[in-house]
């Protein structure tokens, strides 16, 4: 705390011989040095607007496809098991490709990426490289 002070001090000192003019005792200057302190703290640390970070939460399936849904790098999408939600211990939901083609199949895996549930094996890799599933 006291080099801290001597620090403010020195500062005070070099502030007052840089503007001779202001008359500014040093509790007033340290007073007006925490107040932009303050200013400039708030000033950077606006709180954004930050996306929920609820992306690992398996909420309603995207109505749309992703853009990247064909981005022809398949390594990129990944299956994971749908996190368990509330009372039901394996959640399931219906596949998005079964779904499209007519077939009620229900998945416990959605492609991490997508967020869109598919069937572990073939309906997945369809999903992934099929202009229409
Ligand atoms: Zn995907
Ligand atoms: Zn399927």
């Amino acid at each position: 705390m006291f080099i801290l002070h001597c620090t403010l001090f020195n500062s005070f000192i070099l502030y007052r011989k840089l503007n001779p003019n202001i008359k500014i005792t040093f509790s007033k200057f340290l007073q007006t040095l925490a107040e932009e302190w303050i200013a400039s703290a708030t000033e950077h640390h606006d709180p954004e607007n930050l996306p929920s970070s609820s992306s690992t939460a398996v909420g309603r399936a995207p109505h749309h496809d992703r853009p990247y849904r064909l981005s022809g790098d398949i390594a990129i999408h990944q299956l994971e098991r749908i996190s368990q939600s509330g009372k039901s211990k394996y959640p399931q939901k219906r596949c998005r490709v079964c779904k499209t083609r007519g077939k009620r199949r229900d998945t416990s895996y959605i492609c991490k990426l997508c967020r869109v549930p598919l069937c572990k094996s073939h309906c997945f890799s369809i999903y992934h490289t099929k202009q229409k599933y």
